[in-house]
């Protein structure tokens, strides 16, 4: 090719192809960068938040959103002030003394504030997720808060908790009755439960121990006795509530265990109050069984008081009666693991135990 017709070739067909190819580059590459940045601001904005809820603002909850957090078990007077956080409502603690006829014996400071009834004295502190009542924690479902300057406790655990053990006439429906009584030894057979390697201590023989003691001393008050289990064999979670759920109270009997060996007392559990199970009818009755039970139980054995919790143990779920579960003390601590082994100290825990199932007894009589 001469060098005419290479100037030619060059600029007519070469250069122009190779402008066009690179304008189609540039301009493609710039079509794919600005659909990255069309759609990455949208993916990684923001989202818009709700807005606030009318509570934030001061404004009275409507009679529709009190309903809807209502349990069935408990009837109330719908309170007239309810304040929401989040999408929660709450009580400021004042109107809750006008609601229940509670007096103020300290107002509140620091987050604190006493409240009483009768001989009963309640502690509300700010921030915590029980309420101290004679003594005993009893925990909540949500902690406790301060909104425009009053302490405020959540509408549900008002309902579960605050109604039970102070207002008992306000409960709906039947009154369980109290004559048969079903003793639940924990673990049994294959299932030691916890154990003290230490000591060759196994909680299933304390158990089982504690629960022959308690059906001898029932007995002797008049009560009739079921067991899921009388000897050191194993029975399944599931079948424990079925053998029994003829009975009117069931009481699971556990010790405790803890990786720290220094942790001690003695707690009782209920079913978690307000979830989808057939024995949450009866949350009111499990508290009220809970607290009476503990009371005693704790003054008896002198043993630290941990207070009522709430858990979803399977041996709950399933009951058609009032039930608790005791966790008695810790086998995990050795000085503990020894007491529990001790007839005398069994002999006390069965004292406590039969003077707060008569003390529920006696709650139960005063609707
Ligand atoms: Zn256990």
């Amino acid at each position: 090719m001469n060098r005419r017709w290479h100037y030619f070739f060059c600029f007519s067909v070469l250069y122009p192809i190779l402008a066009l190819a690179y304008i189609a580059v540039i301009y493609g590459s710039k079509i794919h960068a600005l659909r990255i940045v069309s759609i990455s601001p949208k993916e990684n904005s923001v989202p818009m938040l709700p807005p606030l809820p009318p509570s934030e603002k001061g404004i009275l909850f409507q009679k529709k959103v009190t309903e809807k957090v209502s349990p069935k078990v408990v009837s109330t007077a719908v309170p007239q002030k309810l304040i929401a956080s989040g999408d929660k409502p709450y009580l400021p603690l004042g109107e809750i003394a006008k609601l229940l006829q509670l007096k103020i014996l300290i107002p509140m400071k620091n987050g604190q504030m006493t409240m009483g009834k009768g001989s009963a004295v309640i502690q509300f502190t700010q921030g915590q997720n029980f309420i101290t009542y004679q003594k005993s924690k009893i925990f909540l479902a949500h902690k406790l808060i301060i909104r425009d300057r009053a302490l405020c406790i959540n509408y549900e655990d008002y309902l579960q908790v605050l109604v039970p053990l102070l207002a008992i006439k306000l409960i709906e429906g039947q009154t369980p009755a109290l004559k048969t009584i079903a003793i639940d030894p924990g673990h049994g057979g294959k299932d030691p439960g916890a154990v003290n390697p230490r000591l060759h201590i196994f909680e299933k023989n304390i158990n089982l121990e504690i629960a022959q003691r308690l059906k001898t001393a029932l007995t002797q008050c008049g009560f009739l006795v079921l067991e899921t289990r009388s000897t050191d064999v194993f029975v399944s979670l599931e079948d424990r509530p079925a053998k029994v759920n003829k009975a009117d109270l069931f009481i699971s009997i556990h010790s405790n265990a803890s990786t720290d060996p220094l942790a001690h007392g003695l707690e009782i559990f209920t079913l978690k109050r307000a979830q989808a199970y057939r024995a949450n009818a009866f949350d009111p009755w499990n508290l009220i069984a809970a607290y009476s039970i503990l009371s005693t139980l704790s003054q008896n054995t002198c043993l630290e008081n941990r207070g009522v919790k709430m858990a979803e143990f399977a041996v709950l779920k399933y009951l058609s009666i009032p039930g608790i579960l005791i966790e008695l003390g810790f086998v995990s601590n050795d000085d503990e693991a020894k007491k529990l082994m001790d007839p005398l100290f069994q002999e006390k825990i069965v004292q406590g135990l039969v003077e707060g199932i008569k003390k529920y007894n006696a709650n139960l009589g005063k609707r």
